[in-house]
């Protein structure tokens, strides 16, 4: 008699860092009951989408995904999972008027997975379709003892903690991933020693408010000394933290070891204190900038990057100006700039209206892209006739003749391979003679 092949899973991850790394989690568990992976979607048995709650239009994108998945559905047997943040977001509407999904897994339920799909199998196999559902958020679930099954290169990300405390109050986080809980230091060292040992060269530490890390004495200054004193490593990055949690030693940390890299994502979000008060961020304006001049001086190469959200509930133009302005004093190594897109059961859904016309907030957008376009390409600038060391990645996107790496304050050079020898992984030195506002060229 013939065995049945195990049955084959295919996963696709939209959003985030913690995404990708839970992805990985996901698929450790499985393999480990027995189903396989193929990169193909066309001969999979189980599709699995991993989604993002956080904007518009990550939504837009995953429905405009499932509707491809129902053509596939279509023409033979198919499970279909939705995990993640829309997941445990959305899923009233999804279990009930997308009769495509018949799973749905929220982030802290994917110890579930092997039980629900073995499930979701079985009944298709026997004619008929029933759902499965697991969308409980835990106070306690870490994955312990999962190691993930990590995609191959050179980074490899490893998450610290999980949740937020923090309610933002445009954020859909505190509600689609619960509570913050930290893992034990001794399953992140064991997880960095792994990740060394597989020949990992890069370590990105991941949270939802990561530097908020604790565990019994720990906090996240110590981990990340720790981590960056793994054997093997040669850079530590982490994301994303919050301006509230940057105590001395972290920063201190950051400015002394060595393979701890000399770059700080700084969500910044809005620079009037009238917004970040209704955001609930619990910063001012001036305390970010304290903070910001506090981390200059300590660390002079340092490269700051933010997030900013332009046309939140309520801002006039002034308060707009008001970030702007904050952009122009602080002078951003980049940003990442979004319109406020209204989240559901969120406090700002609540308790706000969104008011401002698309339209304003797509100016506004256009206005800071552009003069931080101009502010990323004059510190870019500063590279040249500068030798700087990159982690090697790989090829670059556009040319295959080309090398592509990251500095340690995480921007982009490319180079021609030429002759040099080209081994992604190591870290080679090169002198920047060309800047643009996305790229360092390097010779
Ligand atoms: S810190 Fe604020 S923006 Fe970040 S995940 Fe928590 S609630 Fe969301």
């Amino acid at each position: 008699m013939t065995q049945k092949p195990p049955p084959q899973v295919h996963i696709e991850t939209f959003g985030c860092q913690m995404n990708e790394s839970d992805s990985e989690l996901v698929r450790s568990m499985l393999k480990q009951e027995g189903f396989t992976f193929t990169p193909d979607r066309e001969r999979a048995d189980v599709v699995l989408v991993n989604t993002c709650a956080i904007r518009e239009n990550a939504h837009n994108k995953i429905y405009a995904h499932l509707s491809e998945l129902k053509g596939l559905k279509n023409q033979r047997p198919l499970v279909v999972g939705v995990l993640g943040c829309m997941a445990q977001n959305l899923k009233n509407e999804l279990a009930d008027k997308e009769p495509l999904v018949d799973i749905l897994a929220g982030p802290d339920a994917y110890r579930q997975l092997p039980r629900l799909l073995s499930r979701a199998l079985e009944t298709q196999e026997q004619g008929f379709d029933q759902k499965g559902f697991a969308l409980d958020l835990s106070e306690y679930e870490t994955y312990e003892g999962v190691l993930p099954d990590r995609d191959s290169g050179v980074n490899a990300w490893i998450t610290v903690m999980r949740g937020c405390d923090n309610f933002c109050s445009f954020c859909v986080v505190p509600y689609t991933r619960g509570r913050e809980r930290s893992r034990s230091p001794e399953a992140v060292l064991t997880e960095a020693r792994d990740a060394a040992a597989r020949g990992f060269k890069q370590i990105t530490l991941l949270g939802q408010n990561v530097n908020s890390y604790r565990h019994e004495d720990w906090d996240f200054a110590k981990l990340i000394r720790a981590v960056a004193d793994t054997s093997g490593i040669d850079r530590v990055r982490f994301t994303s933290p919050h301006p509230k949690d940057f105590p001395p030693a972290l920063i201190d940390a950051i400015a002394t070891h060595p393979t701890i890299c000399k770059h700080i994502h700084l969500p910044l979000q809005a620079g009037s204190d009238r917004i970040l008060g209704l955001m609930e961020r619990t910063y001012t304006a001036k305390d970010y900038l304290a903070l910001v001049e506090h981390i200059r001086a300590v660390i002079p190469e340092i490269v700051l990057t933010t997030d900013i959200i332009c046309g939140f509930c309520s801002e006039s133009d002034e308060e707009f100006h008001d970030t702007r302005r904050m952009v122009e004093q602080v002078q951003f190594d980049s940003a990442y700039i979004f319109k406020y897109s209204e989240r559901k059961n969120t406090i700002a859904a609540r308790k706000f209206a969104d008011d401002v016309p698309d339209r304003v907030k797509g100016s506004r957008v256009s206005t800071l892209v552009e003069i931080q376009r101009r502010i990323t390409l004059e510190r870019n600038r500063r590279y040249i006739g500068r030798d700087v060391e990159i982690l090697v990645e790989g090829d670059a996107t556009r040319s295959s003749t080309q090398g592509m790496g990251k500095t340690d304050g995480n921007i982009t050079v490319v180079w021609d391979k030429g002759a040099d020898p080209f081994e992604p992984g190591t870290v080679v030195t090169k002198r920047i003679f060309e800047a643009s506002a996305a790229t360092l060229y390097g010779e």
